[in-house]
């Protein structure tokens, strides 16, 4: 059966977990990548990795704070120890990164800081363990890239990266990813993303569940960049696995 990778879901977010997997195998799923956005979700995708014994689909861990969840010091010290301590389970770190989008975050210059710092810190973290960072973005693109290069990280996925061209050509100028979701059906920008960046630098991915995606909704992401790029599914899948395989190491 051809089989896919989803590079960027939530499990922990789910009810049914073991029915949702083996709806993963039986629907050609064959690996994904579990990202981490606070020490539950951590924890938890740890839990469900360690209970999930069954071959397909196979289940990596990328360990990380994100964003939307800087709130309490005591909790994010809490995260940051957990994913150093459980960082030899993970084959990334992540989620992590910089959110401007919300009011109250884009006129409060110590929301910004404390968010680069924590995002700083997990940069560190990826670089002295060598593994990718798995960064979110959103409205604040051009302060992601710029921390993302300075922290010397090898690897980088801007996971559904829907920002403006120039910091674009830019992430890929540096040598990084991105990554595109079922959001190609509607998303103008997202098109345009996936439109101008090449081949060799293009992940597919999901983000279950956000707006009630599943895993198996990859496939239709993998549809979509197919119709988009004007290259046969069976090719584009070739494609976007080996670029998993490589980028993650797996
Ligand atoms: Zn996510």
């Amino acid at each position: 059966m051809k089989s896919i990778i989803d590079t960027h879901t939530h499990l922990d977010e789910i009810l049914d977990v073991p029915s949702l997997l083996a709806s993963c195998a039986s629907l050609g799923v064959g690996e994904l990548i579990v990202a981490g956005t606070d020490l539950k979700s951590n924890q938890r995708h740890c839990d469900i990795r360690k209970q999930h014994v069954l071959a397909s689909p196979r289940i990596h861990l990328a360990l990380g704070l994100h964003p939307g969840n800087i709130v309490a010091l005591a909790d994010t010290e809490d995260c940051l120890c957990f994913i150093r301590e459980h960082i030899h389970e993970a084959i990334a770190v992540g989620e992590m990164g910089l959110d401007y989008h919300y009011k109250w975050v884009k006129e409060d210059e110590d929301k910004k800081c404390a968010q680069k710092d924590v995002f700083a810190r997990q940069l560190a973290m990826a670089k002295e363990f060598d593994r990718p960072a798995i960064i979110h973005s959103r409205g604040a693109y051009r302060d992601a890239l710029t921390m993302a290069k300075a922290s010397g990280v090898k690897k980088a996925n801007f996971h559904w990266y829907t920002g403006p061209i120039d910091v674009l050509k830019d992430i890929l100028d540096a040598g990084f990813f991105v990554c595109v979701s079922p959001s190609l059906e509607y998303s103008p920008e997202a098109r345009a993303v996936a439109e101008f960046t090449p081949f060799d630098r293009i992940l597919v991915e999901t983000d279950t569940p956000v707006r009630g995606w599943k895993p198996m909704d990859v496939w239709r992401t993998l549809k979509l960049l197919s119709a988009l790029k004007g290259v046969a599914e069976e090719e584009l899948l070739v494609v976007v696995n080996r670029n998993a395989q490589a980028f993650f190491s797996l």
